[in-house]
């Protein structure tokens, strides 16, 4: 199929890539309530995180912690938060496995991550399923210094577009962060690029996917209508 070889897609990894709603949905649970001193409803940390286009997991559960009328300093909340995601991480498993980027690597289609994963947990994921070999860009939470540009600033993205070197593509996000990050890409760097988004309809626009099939299939159709 002659898709155009300066179109790429660009992946989030949570919630895209890897499912971590054992993972770390349960790291701001715990740590809230470590904080808190009693009990949070998980369903209570899933509506905060994806509403209120919150991108970072620390600050989703300092979001959670003040919610539920408590408060801690960002620097405690992280080290309580990393050792609780450690001991979980190994419970996160792949939606996106390494059949569905070959196939797409058949397209000659170049592929790139825009996450807010810290580095060392990426690369503990990707190469433990290893999905190194698929992305020519990743840009994650250390790549960019400046904290104000990491994602969700479209600086990110535009990052990623820029050292892939297209023109155009696709982003595939499963948070309102992820389509704000889109937006906002669009209206500071003036280039299109698609939005595709997986799971609750929270975002007002993109194709929504509920398998990896049926994302293939949407992605096959956006790139043809880039
Ligand atoms: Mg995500």
């Amino acid at each position: 199929m002659g898709f155009s070889k300066t179109a790429s897609v660009i992946f989030d990894v949570d919630g895209v890539i890897v499912d971590v709603s054992q993972s770390y949905h349960y790291a701001i649970k715990n740590t809230a309530e470590y904080f808190l001193k009693r009990e949070v409803p998980i369903e209570e940390v899933r509506r905060i995180k994806f509403s209120r286009g919150i991108n970072n997991d620390w600050l989703a559960t300092l979001e959670v912690i003040r919610e539920f009328g408590g408060n801690a300093s960002l620097e405690d909340i992280i080290e309580v938060f990393n050792e609780l995601y450690r001991s979980l991480r190994d419970k996160e498993r792949l939606i996106l496995e390494r059949e569905f980027f070959e196939r797409l690597k058949a397209l000659d289609i170049p592929l790139g991550i825009v996450t807010g994963r810290p580095r060392e947990d990426l690369f503990y994921l990707f190469e433990k399923y290893e999905l190194l070999p698929y992305f020519e860009c990743i840009v994650d939470e250390d790549t960019i210094e400046q904290e104000e540009l990491r994602k969700p600033h479209p600086y990110a993205l535009h990052l990623c577009v820029e050292s892939l070197g297209v023109e155009k593509g696709i982003y595939v996000g499963d948070s309102l962060a992820d389509w704000l990050m889109v937006r906002d890409y669009r209206r500071l760097y003036e280039k299109p690029l698609t939005y595709i988004h997986v799971g609750e309809r929270i975002v007002p626009e993109g194709v929504r996917f509920t398998s990896p099939l049926n994302l293939f299939e949407a992605l096959q159709e956006a790139l043809q209508n880039l």
